[in-house]
């Protein structure tokens, strides 16, 4: 039975595709790739290898972070027109740190049927086998290269509860490692590299080690970083508002970090924090 009911406007098909074993690809995703009219890809030849072993011949377009602007315009005439489109990435799902998200959202507006063909995320595998808390985690793709930008979320990752996901290169990951060591220092963190691949690996262990090896870690990357322990906010609260900052204080964070977190500690606006500690110095 086909999977694509034709219609008077076409449907978009965000279909995820291998992150490295050329298995992990369902059964129907190789029957859309195979009823689609066109597949937009983020490198076209890259996608022409997955496509030669499925033994699909199809039409292609890029559609990459460089031209999402026009490319989103003809891909929606295309749509409008009855086209179906498969949207595919590198490796993995499309909109997770790679092109699509800008068309799905225009699709969106113009009332476009947009459906997901759920496949490989290395993040979410990362994660299951992480041996790190599931319930709840916070996945933050790369981290900013801005300095500022990149501070503002260090600082939400020493805050989180949850645990934390990030995707890395390998030429930066010591680097990425050493800013994470100065805002949280004692947490176990995981490297899972090579998903699916010859080399898979997962490094189980805590920060200090994983700096040592960083330099001789090569290839794909997820790091997964276990949330600030939930106990120590609840204690905080219980605090005095000096001892709250002197523990703050202790931690080497400066006098605006420190009242900006105890207002979160203990939900309240920052000025009332702000006010206590002017009257009081
Ligand atoms: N859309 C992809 C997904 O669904 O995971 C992510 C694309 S992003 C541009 C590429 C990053 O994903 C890599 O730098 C790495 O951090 C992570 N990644 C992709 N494939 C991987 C693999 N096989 N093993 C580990 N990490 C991988």
């Amino acid at each position: 039975m086909k999977e694509i009911n034709q219609k008077e406007t076409g449907t978009l098909y965000i279909v995820a595709t291998p992150i490295g074993n050329l298995e992990d690809i369902t059964l129907r995703a190789i029957k859309i790739l195979k009823e689609v009219d066109l597949i937009a890809a983020e490198d076209t030849r890259h996608t022409l290898k997955l496509l030669n072993h499925l033994e699909i011949a199809k039409p292609l377009i890029s559609y990459h972070r460089h031209n999402e602007d026009i490319k989103t315009d003809i891909l929606v005439k295309e749509l409008k027109q009855g086209k179906q489109i498969a949207l595919v990435s590198d490796a993995g799902t499309p909109g997770i740190c790679d092109p699509g998200e800008e068309v799905i959202k225009r699709c969106i507006e113009e009332e476009i049927t947009v459906i997901p063909i759920p496949g490989p995320c290395a993040f979410v595998n990362a994660l299951i086998c992480s041996g790190l808390d599931t319930n709840e985690f916070s996945f933050m793709g790369f981290l900013p290269l801005n300095k500022k930008n990149r501070k503002e979320k260090l600082e939400e990752i020493r805050n989180t509860t949850k645990t934390i996901i990030l995707y890395e290169a390998p030429h930066k990951l010591e680097t990425t490692l050493k800013d994470l060591k100065e805002v949280i220092d004692d947490r176990k963190i995981v490297l899972a590299r090579e998903l699916t691949k010859i080399h898979e690996e997962y490094i189980r262990t805590d920060m200090e080690t994983l700096i040592e090896k960083a330099k001789e870690l090569k290839g794909e990357m997820v790091l997964i970083i276990e949330g600030a322990k939930k106990e120590e906010d609840d204690t905080l609260t219980q605090l005095s508002l000096e001892e709250h900052y002197t523990y703050y204080e202790k931690k080497g964070m400066s006098k605006k970090e420190i009242i900006k977190q105890i207002a979160k500690d203990r939900n309240v606006n920052k000025n009332e924090i702000y006010q206590k500690f002017i009257k009081s110095s």
